[in-house]
């Protein structure tokens, strides 16, 4: 069985040393919060380039105070992209803003920036671009038009730790930038964790505040706050772990090279080759059925099924782009509203990758897929 993404391998290479860490928390007493936590979030600063970080329960609650420390609320609009993880948009939901889409580039599957301008209206107060599969949105264009316009930019850099752009890291361009340390992420911590980074002392603060009951001082509530704090137990699991992420990012990209190649064999769409300065960080690998099939869904289900049965874990991230979800029907958004985004969503699927995954693994899964393909009736 090859999984899709593979926690207990990683466990292994690094086992000895995270359970110290996490036995020491436990010995502590102090779970909640604490020195881990603190530590953590200097080094992660350190990861991203700079910044404050305001360690937080998850990656959803990073999105959420993000939008209401910058302000967002009720009737303002925030420009996202309907290809993401549900999150992104509930968190706009949850500040009370309207979440208003915009389709995707067909090159990197992100928010495109020569398509927002036309989405701008009066309300709208915020981008919040998503660094989808760990390859990162096209940032200069994306600042350009912010900047052009006077709008916020909240970066979703949830499956983006250690992704670069021009350079830069993920989370070192906007406003605010959001990280998910979800298990499976990256970047994955022992249970749920999340943070968000920004150059802005005012947000910073808004944020630590609002992360712990709206508290500065003990006692008032300055603000209307919540639970959102990183327990230290997940601190020391992270602060273990991102010594790894260079390392582990590097075996992604090179797992990534041996797909490509495999890929292009079989005549599949993979994800497009890097720009200068771009640095993907492969948190999902895509590909996809061509869409001149027939009934693309049914012959993705078939080709699903089969890698299954040859003990391949494969999955879709995501078949039902955020507009058409059941839960935000309300927003009136109808099939068609975005193609490309619509496409993706009817023909990508995702093969393991994990920094751990070997050659053989790789060699296996593309040779399953192979068989898959060809019961298919795609011709290579
Ligand atoms: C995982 C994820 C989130 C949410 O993070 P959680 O830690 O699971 O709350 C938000 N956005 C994207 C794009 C994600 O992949």
């Amino acid at each position: 069985m090859i999984p899709l993404v593979d926690i207990k391998a990683q466990y292994a290479t690094i086992q000895p040393e995270l359970e110290a860490a996490v036995l020491a928390v436990l010995r502590s007493g102090q779970y909640v919060m604490g020195s881990e936590v603190a530590a953590f979030e200097t080094e992660f600063s350190n990861h991203v380039g700079g910044g404050e970080v305001i360690g937080v329960n998850t990656g959803t609650s990073a999105l959420h105070l993000a939008f209401l420390a910058a302000g967002i609320g009720p009737g303002d609009e925030v420009i996202t992209s309907p290809m993401t993880f549900v999150a992104t948009v509930s968190a706009i939901d949850y500040a009370g803003a309207t979440p208003v889409f915009v389709d995707i580039d067909p090159k990197t599957w992100t928010l495109d920036p020569a398509r927002i301008e036309a989405a701008i209206t009066p309300r709208t107060k915020a981008i919040a671009p998503v660094h989808l599969h760990g390859r990162m949105a096209d940032m200069d264009g994306i600042m350009a038009v912010a900047r052009a316009h006077g709008l916020l930019v909240i970066e979703d850099a949830a499956q983006a730790h250690g992704a670069e752009h021009g350079g830069r890291r993920a989370g070192a361009f906007g406003d605010i930038a959001c990280f998910s340390f979800y298990p499976g992420k990256n970047l994955g911590a022992v249970g749920e964790a999340g943070a968000a980074v920004t150059s802005n002392g005012e947000y910073a603060r808004k944020m630590r505040a609002l992360r712990d009951w709206g508290m500065e001082e003990k006692y008032v509530h300055l603000l209307k706050g919540y639970n959102y704090r990183m327990e230290n137990l997940q601190g020391a699991a992270l602060r273990v772990k991102l010594k790894r992420l260079e390392a582990w990012t590097d075996a992604r990209r090179a797992a990534a090279c041996r797909y490509h190649a495999r890929l292009d064999a079989l005549g599949l769409d993979r994800p497009t080759n890097e720009g200068t300065g771009e640095r993907h960080a492969f948190h999902i690998y895509a590909t996809f059925v061509p869409d001149s099939a027939s009934a693309p869904e049914a012959v993705r289900d078939g080709i699903l099924t089969s890698l299954r049965e040859a003990g391949v874990g494969a999955g879709m991230h995501y078949p039902i782009p955020v507009h058409l979800q059941p839960c935000f029907r309300a927003l009136g958004y109808r099939e068609g509203a975005f193609p490309i985004a619509e496409r993706f969503g009817r023909t990508q699927f995702s093969l393991p990758l994990f920094p751990e995954i070997t050659e053989e693994q790789i060699d296996a899964v593309c040779d399953a897929l192979a068989v898959a393909t060809g019961r298919q009736g795609l011709k290579r």
